[in-house]
């Protein structure tokens, strides 16, 4: 029983940096920012600290991109 709730939460992969669970969005920024082809994902903390960009940005990113219709931010 637990461990098929468990199955059923890990859907969605872990940051490989930190193991935190990531949101749809991440997995998207991630494609965006190394590639689309990437199979290994980073929570924004961890894309913002490897681009050396601030999270903030990176959020205002998604947005825009979400705004351009961009299809990995359905
Ligand atoms: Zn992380």
């Amino acid at each position: 029983m637990d461990k098929e709730m468990n199955q059923a939460g890990s859907l969605l992969p872990a940051c490989t940096v930190c193991g935190r669970p990531l949101i749809p969005d991440e997995i998207a920024m991630t494609r965006k920012m190394i590639n689309r082809g990437a199979r290994q994902f980073l929570c924004l903390t961890c894309l913002s600290r490897r681009f050396d960009v601030p999270e903030d940005v990176l959020r205002e990113k998604i947005e825009e991109f979400r705004e351009m219709g961009c299809t990995l931010f359905l």
